[in-house]
């Protein structure tokens, strides 16, 4: 009996880095990065704020913790952030930034399309009153949840912020995935996008170890007296790394070779939507990106459990509880979705 391959739609997290990345990887110039010369996590470094358009950027083990360096360093104790109810940086972080830095969020509900409606960020603006927290900065995540942002919107809403004094923080830890999926509309390229995305804030956090199929790592990009004071707070983290050039060179062979074939992931996403829109008990978001959510609706809601365990004897993997995720990545290919899609269907048909 031959082993069935595993299917793993739990996240893009899960990919392994490929042979060329190894390849990449081993034969990385490394140095120590807490003394500054590590040479591959410098030229990563400078790569990756050059291409958002920043002055500099910080190398991070997590991209929770470039959020948390980011939050800290543009806020100080009794300061808020304003963020969305699903925002990595408020729900997702075990409120690191309350925790380690007094900084208090103030979460907001987010429209259907994903945004954090102008009016609302504006009202929750604090004035100046000793009642307050200091409002400082709006933090805003590209793609949230799987959507993408308009780029109108994300002008605009970070428009608003400036012209009241805020720090824009962008949470893009699938911003390339943004990108692609802005550049199908644009025209445009996506280090284009990427960087006219990245434009409108005065920092950007970026995963690579998501879509772009890093291993590890994370980067956070600022201008130059920002990122001095988050590396700072990375060191007081415990993210000060030694040859971390390993990884770094990792990352940057993500962004030379795996930014463009997101497009990929992306029509797998839309593959397996459409493979499931039609079956009863199944509410199917059309997907932008790389993210399939799937809300169980009716006698099937409580069959969440069951299915997945049926598609987990499959060598198919997903998460979810009423909601359903399936996450398109580098390791999942057209019969590995096929595979998925008549998995589910025959959990029902059964
Ligand atoms: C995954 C993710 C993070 C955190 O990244 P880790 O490396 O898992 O800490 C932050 N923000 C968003 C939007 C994410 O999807």
């Amino acid at each position: 009996m031959t082993a069935l391959k595993i299917v793993d739609l739990r996240s893009d997290t899960v990919t392994q880095p490929t042979a060329a990345m190894r390849v990449a990887m081993a034969a990385a110039p490394l140095g120590d990065d807490v003394f500054g010369t590590d040479p591959s996590v410098n030229a990563l470094q400078q790569k990756i704020a050059d291409m958002l358009g920043f002055e500099a950027a910080l190398f991070v083990p997590t991209g929770t913790q470039s959020n948390l360096c980011a939050i800290l360093s543009h806020c100080g104790r009794g300061d808020e952030y304003i963020v969305g109810q699903q925002a990595h940086a408020y729900r997702w972080e075990g409120g690191g930034a309350a925790v380690f830095g007094s900084v208090q969020p103030q979460p907001l509900d987010h429209a259907n399309d994903g945004t954090l409606p102008i009016a609302a960020i504006e009202a929750a603006i604090k004035p100046d009153d000793a009642h307050f927290a200091r409002t400082k900065l709006l933090a805003l995540e590209n793609t949230l949840g799987g959507k993408l942002l308009p780029f109108a919107y994300v002008q605009a809403a970070t428009d608003l912020a400036k012209a009241k004094g805020l720090q824009r923080h962008l949470d893009g830890a699938r911003l390339f995935n943004a990108a692609v999926a802005q550049s199908a509309t644009t025209g445009n390229d996506a280090r284009t996008e990427a960087s006219r995305i990245a434009g409108c804030f005065d920092s950007a956090s970026v995963c690579f170890s998501k879509g772009l199929g890093a291993p590890i790592g994370s980067a956070l990009c600022g201008s130059r007296e920002f990122i001095a004071r988050a590396h700072r707070i990375r060191k007081m983290a415990g993210g000060g790394m030694r040859q971390s050039g390993l990884l770094a060179a990792a990352a940057t062979h993500a962004l030379d070779h795996h930014i463009d074939r997101l497009a990929d992931d992306h029509a797998m996403a839309k593959r397996l939507a459409a493979g499931l829109a039609d079956i009863d008990g199944l509410n199917v978001e059309s997907p932008q990106t790389n993210i399939v959510f799937i809300d169980l609706t009716g006698a099937a809601k409580a069959r969440s459990a069951e299915l997945l365990a049926s598609l987990n004897a499959q060598g198919i993997l997903a998460t979810g509880l009423y909601r359903l995720r399936f996450v398109t990545h580098l390791d999942v290919d057209a019969a590995g979705v096929d595979r998925a899609v008549s998995a589910v269907r025959g959990f029902f048909n059964a």
